[in-house]
Parts: C-alpha cells; structure tokens; sequence
C-alpha cells in the first residue's frame, strides 16, 4: 500500500511535533523506501545524503518514536542487529533469518496463527508473532551441513 510522506507528517502532527525540514527528510525516506527493511542508521544516513537534511540520530529515534506512537509504524527485530520499520499499512508479516548468512523471507503472518491460537489455549498469552524474527538456516545453509 502506497502511503505519502504528508501522511507521516500528519502523523507527527497529531502526536505534537513541529514539523521541521529534518522531520520531513525522515518521513520522505520512509514513504519512499517503506518496503525495505529499514534501520535507523540506513534512514538517517539517506535523510542526509539523498534528502540534504541536517539531521542527528536523536531526531531520527524521536520521529521513529512518536510515528510509532501514532500507530503508522511498527518495528521488528531480525536478528542480533538493529531494529527495522515497516509502516503499519503493510501486511504484517513474520520474517525467518538464517543464522549463518543472514538470508531474510517474509512468512504471512496467517501462516503461523494455528500456533498462536494454541499458545493463548495453553498459556494464555496473545502473542505478537512478528516483532521477533524466527532464526534458523536457509536452504543453502541447511544443505551444506
Ligand atoms: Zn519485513
Ligand atoms: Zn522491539
Ligand atoms: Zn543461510
């Protein structure tokens, strides 16, 4: 789903930020590269190269932050690294890392709703299955043990 960067910045609005050009640099490096896996690192860095913004870490996280807030973006952890986005309006997915090379795939998060179903029977918790990537080997990797 496409989103604008007006709509982030609507978005900041509503949590009671200004809008400065450094807040408007972040939110246009994530409308537009939204289907990545974006860090911090990767949406400060093109802020600044590809948008021309001054921008420091510390207002990357406070947008990153309060879009969180506002419900328009979500993070998920897939591995020992940094965090990544992904705006809320995209399917929300499950991601497999391998542990050895790092390979990504995104599972549909319906794929794994039998289990959380029998979690909540068993144990009582509504798990949220997509802020932790599950880890394990890739084809490649499984095939040269
Ligand atoms: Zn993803
Ligand atoms: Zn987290
Ligand atoms: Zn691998």
């Amino acid at each position: 789903m496409h989103i604008t960067p007006d709509r982030l910045t609507d978005a900041l609005r509503e949590q009671g930020l200004r809008i400065t050009a450094a807040r408007r640099a972040v939110c246009a490096v994530i409308a537009a590269r939204h289907g990545q896996h974006l860090t911090a690192a990767t949406i400060l860095e093109d802020a600044v190269t590809e948008r021309g913004a001054t921008v420091d870490q510390s207002t990357v996280y406070r947008t990153l932050d309060a879009l969180e807030e506002s419900g328009v973006l979500v993070h998920s952890h897939l591995g020992h690294g940094p965090a990544v986005y992904h705006l809320a309006t995209e399917a929300r997915h499950q991601h497999v890392v391998c542990r050895r090379c790092g390979a990504t795939e995104e599972i549909e998060a319906g794929d794994v709703a039998e289990w959380i179903a029998r979690l909540r029977e068993t144990t009582g918790f509504v798990v949220d299955p997509t802020h932790f990537a599950v880890t394990g080997l890739c084809p490649d990797c499984a095939n040269r043990d």
